[in-house]
């Protein structure tokens, strides 16, 4: 199975509702897709969305990491010759990891379909459900605890709360949702490297005591401080996950050594696809560090390929993949299924998606 020509096009999704962030807010999603095309008729598909503000990607720079430099390296290979070939993708062009996590998930559907086998199980087959947990924007205290009675009614056990607008809030919006859902709802915060570490421990002791049960907290300090990330893990109670602070597997091989966090967040968007996320996990097992499987704000088919990995390795213990359900349809046809919190994985050869509506090719 030859590769014979890499096409792109555009994917456009609304949101339900704005998703907002201490980093940013946005209202539809807009991903470059990738169909890559061989001689065997066989096509696979990535997606890339542009998060400028994490990887620094954009719709052009993506298109770009494309055009000059990923497609002459893969046209022409064989999909058989897979660790090459992704070997010789990450050595292409350096950083541009969402480029890159397309192609590779691309090419590892391809590889999926030519063996006949369903990438989770190509992976290591560890389950076949698992449960999303669901975005809470970041917002006045009232709008948070209305949007989390929303999310409890739909059923999500399981709440990601954003935090780290107008630091003086996080403390009531967190009091205002815990009273609006009750006890049972799991409450995971994500400052989005918002707080100072000094804030940070203080706004954590402050939820403590006001008996909010946090979970955990997601990247409380700016991304480059190692050592403030440290001093969050070890002054406070509360379990810490790095976030923007890893990208790449040297990035966890860091975290892991000076045990700056408890957890480990991979997504494919910012190490640059499957095959470097088997790395961080493989890494995470030594090390005995859980991991959560996130996404960027996505369509299925990059949400799929996480789900085809989560569903794979036992060390990924906790899913935020809501990118799907947060949109008002989904363009894409084939592939794992959505219902709210419960996902299941597909089990088609491959990654399992047939194909994308309204589809905008880029010439
Ligand atoms: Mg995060």
């Amino acid at each position: 199975m030859k590769i014979t020509d890499v096409k792109l096009g555009i994917l456009r999704a609304p949101l339900r509702v704005p998703f907002k962030t201490a980093l940013r807010s946005v209202d539809s999603i807009e991903d470059v897709v990738v169909e890559i095309h061989t001689d065997t008729g066989n096509v696979g598909y990535g997606e890339a969305p542009p998060t400028g503000a994490i990887t620094g990607e954009t719709t052009g720079s993506i298109i770009a990491a494309f055009k000059d430099h990923i497609n002459k390296t893969i046209i022409g290979r064989d999909i058989d010759d897979l660790e090459n070939l992704l070997i010789d993708l990450n050595k292409c062009i350096v950083k541009n990891t969402s480029a890159k996590a397309a192609c590779d998930m691309a090419i590892y559907d391809l590889y999926g379909q030519l063996y006949k086998i369903p990438v989770h199980k190509l992976l290591g087959s560890s389950r076949k459900n698992i449960e999303t947990d669901i975005t809470i924007s970041v917002n006045p205290p009232d709008i948070m605890a209305a949007d989390a009675i929303y999310a409890v009614e739909k059923g999500y056990d399981v709440l990601k709360v954003k935090v780290g607008i107008d630091h003086s809030l996080d403390v009531e919006r967190l009091v205002k949702i815990r009273e609006a859902v009750g006890d049972k709802p799991k409450i995971r915060i994500d400052a989005n490297q918002a707080w100072t570490p000094k804030e940070a421990v203080r706004i954590l002791d402050k939820m403590q005591e006001n008996l909010i049960d946090l979970e955990l907290v997601e990247q409380p300090v700016i991304y480059h401080d190692l050592e403030g990330l440290k001093y969050v893990t070890d002054n406070s109670t509360v379990p810490v996950l790095a976030d923007e602070s890893v990208f790449s597997p040297e990035d966890a091989l860091e975290i892991v050594k000076t045990k700056s966090a408890d957890m480990i967040n991979i997504k494919l968007m910012k190490c640059g696809g499957i095959y470097n996320a088997l790395k961080i996990t493989s890494l995470a097992e030594l090390a005995g560090v859980e991991c959560m499987l996130g996404c960027m704000l996505e369509a299925k088919i990059s949400v799929n390929a996480a789900v085809h990995l989560a569903c794979a390795k036992q060390i990924i213990t906790k899913f935020d993949l809501d990118g799907p359900i947060l949109c008002t349809h989904d363009p894409v046809i084939g592939g794992s299924v959505f219902e709210e919190k419960d996902i299941t994985v597909s089990n088609d050869y491959g990654l399992g998606i047939k194909g994308i509506e309204d589809i905008e090719y880029i010439d």
